[in-house]
Parts: C-alpha cells; sequence; structure tokens
C-alpha cells in the first residue's frame, strides 16, 4: 500500500483500491470518505458520493450537501479486499478515525483530541496498530493547553460578570463543532445564546437550546444582556451590533489559536500527541498537518519510527 497527501487530504492505494480521506475535489477512481463536517475537509462532498459516520452525514445534509452516505460505527467496509471501519476522534461531533485493515491495521486519525468536552468523549485510543497516520496541528511544545474543565470554569465567571455589569457577551467560535460546545455549554449554566442560521441548523440535530439572530422575539431577548455564539467571520458586524443594541460587547475568541481569548481547542496538544502514540504504540508513525515535520523529529529522538507524510509513503 501507499499512502500519499493530496491538497489537505490523504490517499491510501492498495493497489485494489484507491481510499480518498478529506479530498478537497472528487479523485477519479476512488472511494471518498469524509472524517468529519469542517468545511476543509468536506470538498469531494459537494460532486461525489462520500462515506462519513451517522454525525458527519446529519451535519453535511443541514448544511446542503446531499451526496453523503451514513455508515454506523463499527460496521465495516471493504474495498478491494481492504475492510475500513470508523472509529471515534473526539474532534466535534460526529468526527472519527479510519481503521484501515489489509492484514494490517493502518489509522487515520482525521482531527482529533483526547479531552473530553460537554458534549463528545474524547478519541478512542486504537491498540495493535501498525502505521498511525496522525494528524498534528498543535503537536509542538508550545501548544499545552490548559485542562478544559478550568477552561470552562474561567468561562462561566467570565461570562456572568459581563452579564451582570450589563454587557452583551460575544464567544467566537466556529460553526460547526465549537459553536456547538460553546452553546451547550451556556445550557449547562441556565444561558440561551442568540446565534447565526448556520449554527443554529447545526444546534438543532443535537438537541440545544439557542435564539436565532432575527427570529420572532430575538429582540425581546437582547434586551437584557446576552451571549453571542458567533463564527469568527462575524468580527466586522461588533460595531454595528453594539451601535444598533445599545448596549457594550465584549467579546473572547474560543480556539486553540487564541492569544487573548480562551484556549478552547478541538485538537490534541503536544502532550496529548506524545500520549496517543504512547498508547497505540505503533511500527511506524506519518504525521501531517501542521507541525508534522517538528514532530516527526521529536518521535524519532525518543525511539519512534516516524516521518512527515509530505509526499508518497510505502507502508
Ligand atoms: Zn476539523
Amino acid at each position: 500500500m501507499i499512502a500519499y497527501p493530496w491538497k489537505n487530504g490523504i490517499i491510501l492505494d492498495t493497489g485494489f483500491a484507491k481510499i480518498a480521506i478529506d479530498v478537497p475535489r472528487p479523485v477519479l477512481g476512488a472511494v471518498h470518505i469524509v472524517t468529519h463536517a469542517h468545511s476543509d475537509h468536506t470538498g469531494a462532498a459537494r460532486r461525489a458520493h462520500v462515506l462519513s459516520t451517522i454525525g458527519t452525514h446529519e451535519i453535511l445534509r443541514v448544511l446542503g450537501y446531499s451526496t453523503s452516505e451514513p455508515v454506523h460505527e463499527g460496521n465495516i467496509r471493504v474495498f478491494g479486499g481492504t475492510e475500513v471501519h470508523f472509529i471515534p476522534a473526539g474532534h466535534i461531533p460526529g468526527s472519527a478515525q479510519l481503521v484501515v485493515d489489509d492484514g494490517r491495521r493502518i489509522v487515520v486519525t482525521g482531527d482529533w483530541k483526547l479531552e473530553d468536552d460537554i458534549l463528545e468523549p474524547g478519541a478512542e485510543v486504537p491498540t495493535d496498530v501498525d502505521v498511525l497516520i496522525l494528524e498534528t496541528t498543535f503537536s509542538a511544545p508550545q501548544y499545552q493547553f490548559p485542562p478544559r474543565m478550568q477552561i470552562y470554569e474561567e468561562m462561566e465567571r467570565w461570562v456572568k460578570v459581563n452579564m451582570d455589569i450589563g454587557n452583551h457577551v460575544v464567544l467566537f467560535g466556529y460553526a460547526t463543532g465549537k459553536s456547538q460546545e460553546l452553546t451547550a455549554l451556556l445550557n449547562s449554566w441556565g444561558v440561551v445564546p442568540v446565534v447565526p442560521e448556520r449554527t443554529h441548523k447545526i444546534n438543532a440535530i443535537f438537541g440545544l437550546s439557542d435564539i436565532l439572530i432575527g427570529s420572532e422575539g430575538w429582540r425581546e431577548h437582547v434586551a437584557e444582556p446576552a451571549v453571542f455564539v458567533l463564527p469568527p467571520n462575524f468580527a466586522d458586524i461588533l460595531p454595528g451590533l453594539e451601535a444598533e443594541l445599545g448596549r457594550p460587547i465584549v467579546a473572547r475568541s474560543c480556539s486553540g489559536w487564541a492569544r487573548n481569548g480562551f484556549r478552547l481547542s478541538s485538537h490534541g496538544d503536544f502532550r496529548q500527541s506524545l500520549d496517543f502514540v504512547e498508547r497505540s504504540n505503533p511500527r511506524l508513525i506519518l504525521t501531517y498537518g501542521g507541525n508534522a515535520l517538528q514532530f516527526a523529529a521529536v518521535l524519532c529522538r525518543i525511539g519512534y519510527d516516524a516521518t512527515p507524510l509530505t509526499k508518497t509513503v510505502f507502508i
């Protein structure tokens, strides 16, 4: 089998089947799989038949993709004699790792995190792995996130203090995944956030409570201090919103990248990456995404066989 990067996706070619994972465009003759519903992973779903978990399928459906086919967890599909099944990745609702078995076990993590969050348990760590193809966006020593429960507590204090003094609060997070975590968290404190349409549609899949911006009654809801959960590209509307609603707005980002916000990452950090590798104990590790070269070098220094997946690798 060979593995190689293709755009921001990965292709596994067994010689009898070509498995295209999270590729941005359809690949001729390939079986297409989408690991989760973030838009940089779903490009192929616009034009090709794709397989995904039921959770991802549900999100893709409300976002207007009609080509995805849901696969139950534990349900094994066979392509050219190679078995493929999904296990949880803990990244966002519906996210999956792929376990590919051609007599050896090859695991493609997709985006992942080990830590539980309020909606999702952390990733299942596979065992007896021959080749681990590991996403490494935050797998560098400078990325060591505080425990999630600690971040949740800081967020609760900050949100409630600001509402008490009469501010509207904005929490920025991607509409798919992060916004559902934020909404679930706010709901657990008895707060119903105001959200835009895309977030509202995805929240509905998970039975979360929100108020749709512009819907009937939303004006009454924001007459008192309220919380808005908005995707980062809504930052430009804040000055206008503040003027329109006549109340100060305070805003924080919720992301692993946030410098002055809450470092609420949906990816594993450096420690989690080392933990994942130790527990799955693979014979070979291929790293991909940000920090792939650096993390492969770290793994080699501590005795693993690791290489970045920047070109074709025979596995
Ligand atoms: Zn993602």
